[in-house]
């Protein structure tokens, strides 16, 4: 579970970070056919952000950098209250007046998987 800090996750939450959990594709199955938006990441590959077509909330991200994983985005959660983040990520690019969790890992970009 965690945050990112990245100006892309800014753009599409509409909020200072986005939260997800990462989760291997594998262990996925997903039904249905999302909307989809893809945009160039801060790593230089491509970025596909999954939202409902009825609604417009973000479902999950998948990037071409780490295509083995991906992001269900926090705001898929029937149920938040068991969500906690365990790091931030990205903080090079947070908003100076986003207070960060001094209590959990920072990384200034992507982590190395
Ligand atoms: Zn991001």
């Amino acid at each position: 579970m965690l945050n990112c800090h990245c100006q892309d996750c800014q753009r599409s939450s509409g909020a200072p970070f986005a939260s997800g959990i990462v989760v291997a594709v594998s262990a996925t199955d997903i039904t249905g056919v999302p909307k989809t938006h893809t945009v160039r990441g801060n790593t230089g590959g491509e970025t596909t952000r999954s939202f409902c077509a009825e609604c417009g909330t973000p479902l999950f991200t998948r990037g071409e950098a780490v295509s083995e994983f991906m992001s269900i985005r926090f705001s898929t959660l029937d149920d938040a209250s068991w969500f906690k983040p365990e790091l931030d990520i990205w903080t090079s690019r947070s908003q100076p007046w986003v207070c960060l969790n001094r209590e959990i890992p920072q990384f200034p970009g992507s982590p190395s998987v």
